[in-house]
């Protein structure tokens, strides 16, 4: 899945923060206008409690891997709810406590074999649907009871029945006696208790009919839609990772319990149906008018999660067996993924040396949905921004997009549907692997992106800010129940999963990194696996190859960055009149070091170059950093070097830190107009991001992060600048509501001088300019035009005027694309009230999904808190802006430095109403929140928070604690560094 929807960079507003904020207006409208339905806000807040409680109610019941005979003890009980609070999560190191007292998991007596599932849905009216699934399982060990999951699902306790399957394959006529069958809501179970006793090594069969309704909360099966000349056009869909196949069908709905799958699904004649597999025939329903059937043919065996269908009136394209769907006014934007998809799914069969199982691929855009995109196998699903691209209309940013996601998920057709982790707690390896996948998959569709190249900035810089927080989470993370589980698929499953995998590629050379995954694959194809059986393929080979001596192993290293939370930083030091280089490791920090966290220790590969040699291409460790405090290094040619840089492209996920003299030589080669080149993009992106945060941990001293920075006046490269820029958009949002904003602003604005004139106002229309170049322009006029440099606000302002001039503007946007995000952004800030009106009008009115994304991120950026509250409001109001939008509305709006204030009481007022309309996932609310909460630095903001959390009754877990531990590090921050940063800036201008 890809989760992440988020603008990469922030709009910051540069202004103080307005003292006179409008009170919130806290009237929500829940309920969708016209005919088809509403749900009131007593409803809202009825569902959102009986969520609640169920997930409370999780977290109190003791299941011990039960088996069916310790289950009956329990049995009888129904939904049980009550208003005390779950659990402070137990950190899963504290080997006392009970290891399973959240635990949800089915007993191990049974595993399913086949289902064959039909489905009726109504695609109008009242959504409902009726269904039936039979179940041929194998029984593991002598039980009487049969445990699955159901969800939101009536199961008619009278057509239940269960059959064993003879000898010959037949099935007994008789059905077993049933003694009773019940829910256990707590656990999202649904328990069928015989009479009969099932047999071990037995075979059964299960017969259910149930009915549900197709919801509107974009989990389990359901429905969304879109507008054709104003009428309503409706699209039944699933999104079933992780939790909620259950929600569709009962089923043994856990990763590891994989079966084959048959389904047959009803739609009305006009309509199509898309799913895992293609479809063996089609016939008239006998009983419901203008009705068909379709049957589909059997899959391979499959987790429950990837189970998928798709019931739409769209249209779709082809090329060979591979298919891309949308609907029909958007299904020439879907041109540029077919075109590059079957060269995706080619290179990754001959990456993996595995070819692809199935018989078909078929790719969809839906109108709305939660994720980036979803793997289904054989069936992907995406929001409309992740699979669709307009030549002309869409940003270089929109194309790069859709070739990531189209990569992410094609990758997970193996790494996570072939072999699928045994359990959630190592999804960490198939997000991992799936976005590092996304880089290579990238790079052989246009290698003249440099996709490589980028990566340190997207990806590894970014979480390790994350991952220096001390309430972050190791990567392989024991998870329970569903809350938890939604929660794992975050940053560091994705971002810290693929750099981690990118250093074990490095160290293991890209041939036995791939020989080793094939092995994998082929080995525990149709099975599941977890980290460890990679790291045994992966062994061997290393092993086989010479690159790993006997006693070391693959386990051994990753275990370090797998099992442990965060990542250390090596600190450099030279002994005089020695040939030996001291390195020390101690876990990177921001703040609040417990002494757990300075036990911490790393296998770190070790790579490094000099001032001397400036080679930057060897990325295999010739040496390593075993687990220990210290260790010494003994090379001539780096004692008596003039300086040295570790960490090669910055392969290796650790920071580098060097005593003062190696800092002030770096320094002096980067001032070197002429040789500052010779360091690699990516390691001067290394150098600005490792410096700068080790000033920000109290490494080392901000002036010499400052000095470092000075070269920037020269650098024109984009990864370093957006290094540079991520990072002093941390110090921008500290500065913001202080009174020395000017000094920050004037220094990056000179700064900034020479690569602004170099990418200029100006992007020429079309495909024909270098996507590099506009990519770059993007950033920097976007950093430039937050500064408020003059030029580019008048520009901006000129570009939108035209706009408002043009006859139809809806027809005819002068702007050009990739200037867009930009220009409505400035317009806005610095514009009234009609320009956000026109630009809103242009939001509904346009049918194209990225420019929807640019106009809904630019409302975000105007300074009028009146605005910005209709803005809220408008957001969760399910009239105008599609729900999938909410997060994208709330990150906008967060990040000006008024915004963030009006967010965060609007938040606060409405969580619970939000809460309802989002579907209940605590999690969204927690997302919304950080956004909210992301330049607190005052002790005032940080009580306001906890004060909110402690009336609101929140658990005390982990996304609250993160949001406490960033707060708490900013107000440490402007205590400890404000001061320093403000004299150096002074002495900066005066020089
Ligand atoms: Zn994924």
């Amino acid at each position: 899945m890809v989760v992440k929807e988020i603008p990469l960079h922030e709009n910051l507003s540069m202004e103080n923060r307005s003292t006179n904020a409008a009170t919130p207006t806290t009237t929500t409208t829940f309920s969708r206008s016209g005919r088809h339905y509403s749900l009131s806000l007593t409803t809202a807040v009825l569902l959102v409690s009986f969520f609640i409680c169920t997930l409370l109610a999780v977290g109190f019941i003791v299941y011990n891997f039960a088996t069916c005979a310790q289950l009956q003890a329990e049995a009888g009980e129904e939904i049980i709810c009550t208003s005390v609070h779950r659990n402070k999560p137990k950190s899963s190191q504290d080997d006392g406590a009970p290891k399973y007292d959240r635990d949800v998991r089915l007993p191990r007596s049974i595993r399913p074999l086949k289902y064959n599932i039909t489905l009726e849905p109504l695609l109008s009216g009242n959504f409902s649907f009726t269904g039936s699934v039979q179940i041929r399982i194998r029984v593991l060990e002598d039980c009487y009871n049969i445990t699955m999951h159901a969800e939101e699902l009536n199961i008619s306790r009278s057509d239940a029945a269960v059959h064993r399957v003879l000898p010959g394959g037949e099935l007994d006529g008789d059905s077993l006696r049933i003694h009773k069958q019940y829910l256990v809501g707590a656990k999202q179970f649904f328990v069928i208790e015989l009479y009969d006793k099932l047999l071990r090594g037995g075979e059964y069969v299960v017969h259910l009919r149930f009915d549900g309704i197709i919801q509107d909360f974009l989990q389990g099966f359901y429905r969304s839609s879109y507008e054709v000349h104003n009428e309503t056009r409706w699209v039944a869909s699933t999104q079933f990772q992780a939790t909620d196949a259950r929600r569709a069908f009962p089923c043994f709905d856990e990763p590891a319990l994989k079966a084959n799958f048959t389904l047959h699904i009803a739609r009305p004649r006009n309509m199509t149906t898309v799913s895992n597999m293609p479809i063996v025939s089609t016939q008239d329903h006998p009983t419901i008018p203008n009705y068909v059937w379709d049957h589909f043919a059997e899959s391979l065996p499959m987790s429950t999660y990837l189970v998928a269908y798709a019931i739409s009136d769209f249209t779709h394209i082809s090329s060979g067996n591979f298919s891309v769907w949308a609907r029909a006014d958007a299904i020439k934007s879907a041109q540029y993924a077919l075109s590059v998809g079957p060269t995706i799914l080619t290179f990754l069969q001959d990456f993996f040396n595995t070819t692809f199982p199935l018989p078909k691929i078929d790719m969809i855009a839906l109108p709305e949905f939660q994720a980036g995109a979803m793997e289904n196998w054989g069936l992907i699903t995406f929001r409309e921004t992740a699979m669709l691209y307009d030549p002309g209309v869409a940003t270089a940013n929109n194309k790069q997009r859709v070739v990531s996601v189209v990569g992410h998920e094609l990758a997970h057709q193996w790494f996570g549907n072939l072999v699928t982790p045994s359990w959630w707690s190592d999804i960490w390896l198939n997000e991992g692997f799936a976005s590092y996948m996304e880089y290579l998959t990238a790079d052989a569709v246009a290698p003249e992106w440099k996709q490589l190249d980028q990566f340190v900035v997207n990806e590894l810089q970014t979480v390790f800010q994350l991952d220096a927080l001390s309430t972050s989470h190791q990567i392989s993370h024991e998870v329970y129940n569903p809350q938890e589980i939604s929660e794992i698929f975050d940053k560091i499953s994705y971002a810290k999963g693929s750099t981690i995998i990118r250093m074990m590629a490095h160290f293991l050379t890209n041939p036995v990194f791939r020989r080793g995954l094939s092995k994998y694959l082929k080995e525990m194809a149709y099975n599941s696996a977890t980290q460890d059986d990679l790291w045994h393929f992966l062994t061997n080979e290393a092993k086989s190859s010479g690159l790993l001596d006997r006693s070391r192993s693959v386990k051994e290293i990753m275990d370090t960055w797998t099992l442990q939370t965060g990542y250390p930083v090596v600190k450099l030091s030279r002994h005089p009149n020695s040939n030996v280089v001291r390195l020390e490791q101690v876990r990177f920090v921001y703040t609040n070091t417990t002494r757990e966290d300075e036990s911490l220790l790393w296998w770190i590969p070790i790579t490094f170059t000099t001032a001397a040699e400036l080679n930057f291409a060897n990325t295999r460790p010739t040496t390593w950093m075993p687990r220990t405090k210290t260790y010494e290094l003994e090379n001539r040619n780096l004692s008596t070097a003039k300086w040295f840089i570790f960490n090669i492209q910055q392969t290796g996920y650790y920071r580098v830190n060097y005593d003062p003299d190696n800092w002030w030589a770096i320094t002096s080669h980067l001032m070197d107009e002429k040789h500052f080149e010779e360091i690699a993009p990516a390691n001067r992106a290394q150098l600005l991001d490792d410096v700068m945060n080790l000033a920000r941990g109290s490494y080392i001293p901000y002036e010499t992060a400052m000095n470092l920075t000075r070269y920037l006046g020269h650098e024109l490269g984009h990864v370093p600048w957006k290094a540079a820029s991520s990072n002093f958009i941390f110090i921008d949002s500290m500065f913001v509501n202080s009174g020395d904003y000017d000094l920050l602003k004037n220094y990056l604005l000179k700064k900034l001088k020479r690569v602004y004139d170099q990418v200029g106002f100006h992007d020429s229309q079309g495909e024909s300019e270098d996507i590099l170049l506009q990519l770059k322009r993007a950033d920097i006029l976007a950093v430039a035009c937050h500064l408020g440099h003059q030029e580019c606000i008048s520009e901006a302002s000129r570009h939108f005027q035209n706009w408002v001039q043009t006859p139809n503007p809806d027809a005819n946007n002068p702007i050009s694309p990739n200037l867009r995000g930009v220009v409505y952004c400035a317009a806005i800030q610095y514009g009234s009230e009609y320009e956000w009106d026109f630009a809103f009008d242009r939001y509904l009115k346009t049918n194209v999904p990225g420019e929807k994304d640019l106009l809904l991120s630019a409302l975000g950026c105007s300074k009028e808190p009146w605005l910005l509250y209709r803005y809220l409001r408008r957001s969760v109001a399910g009239q105008h802006i599609r729900k999938q939008d909410l997060f994208r509305v709330f990150a906008a709006v967060s990040s000006t430095v008024v915004g963030q204030q009006i967010a965060f009481d609007f938040l606060r007022n409405n969580w619970q109403e939000i809460n309802a309309y989002m579907g209940s996932q605590m999690s969204h609310i927690h997302t919304l929140f950080k956004f909210a909460t992301k330049r607190f630095n005052s002790k005032f903001q940080l009580s306001e928070f906890e004060n909110f959390v402690k009336d609101a009754r929140w658990d005390y877990g982990r996304p609250v604690q993160q949001i406490v531990e960033q707060i708490e590090t900013s107000v440490d921050w402007m205590n400890r560094n404000y001061k320093s940063i403000v004299k150096w800036l002074q002495n900066e201008e005066r020089a």
